[in-house]
């Protein structure tokens, strides 16, 4: 079991000085095959679905990685998959929805997704950004990025698409992502 590696409580983040400083906890979640481990590998490397700290300009991220439309299969075992999408949605502080711009599959299950991760989620409004990745595979692209972009307007949510192959647009992901989960904890709930 890897329940050591989540004994922080999951207090509320907020200090009183008003720190809106990170440990940033980020869940990449997706189909298997559009790139996650890719995506968190730049930051630092990700084995196996283990949260991972990672050092990012001027703050540090966790990293974590939900599988199969974020519920699914993260080890045959399961018992770690039933950890893990429990902690992801209690511990999670901002959502990558990764689907590959090849895979149109991938695309079609983002909805159900942010659904789950909506109803299960404690935030009220969790930070969303949806990711299509592999943008370099231009030949075998199969959604586009208008695609992307009306589907991101209909869920409200960002829109990015990247390239961990090339390392493109990947900083301005998680850049965005703790952007935005700054914002959230400036702003009062509710
Ligand atoms: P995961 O199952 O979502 O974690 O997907 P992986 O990160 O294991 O990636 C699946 C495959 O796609 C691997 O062979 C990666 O090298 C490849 N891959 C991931 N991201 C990209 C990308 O942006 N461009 C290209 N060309 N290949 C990628």
């Amino acid at each position: 079991r890897r329940e050591a590696a989540v004994e922080e409580p999951d207090s509320p983040p907020e200090s009183p000085g008003g720190s809106a400083g990170g440990p940033y906890r980020v869940v990449l979640a997706g189909e298997s095959g559009v790139g996650k481990t890719a995506l968190a590998g730049i930051f630092g490397g990700l084995p196996d679905g283990a949260p991972r700290e990672d050092e990012h300009p001027g703050e540090s991220m966790q990293l974590w990685c939900a599988d199969g439309g974020f519920w699914g299969h993260l080890s045959p075992q399961g018992e770690v998959g039933d950890w893990l999408q429990e902690s992801c949605l209690q511990t999670g502080d901002a959502f990558l929805l990764i689907f590959s711009v090849t895979d149109r599959r991938s695309f079609s299950r983002i909805p159900q997704t942010l659904l789950r991760l909506r109803e299960g989620s404690p935030h009220p409004d969790p930070p969303v950004i949806l990711v299509g990745n592999k943008s370099d595979l231009a030949r075998s692209r199969e959604v586009s990025l208008e695609e992307g972009r009306s589907l991101a307007v209909m869920l409200s949510c960002k829109h990015i698409e990247t390239s961990a192959a090339l390392h493109h647009n990947t900083r301005e992901l998680f850049e965005g992502a703790v952007r935005q989960i700054r914002l959230r904890r400036r702003r009062p709930a509710g």
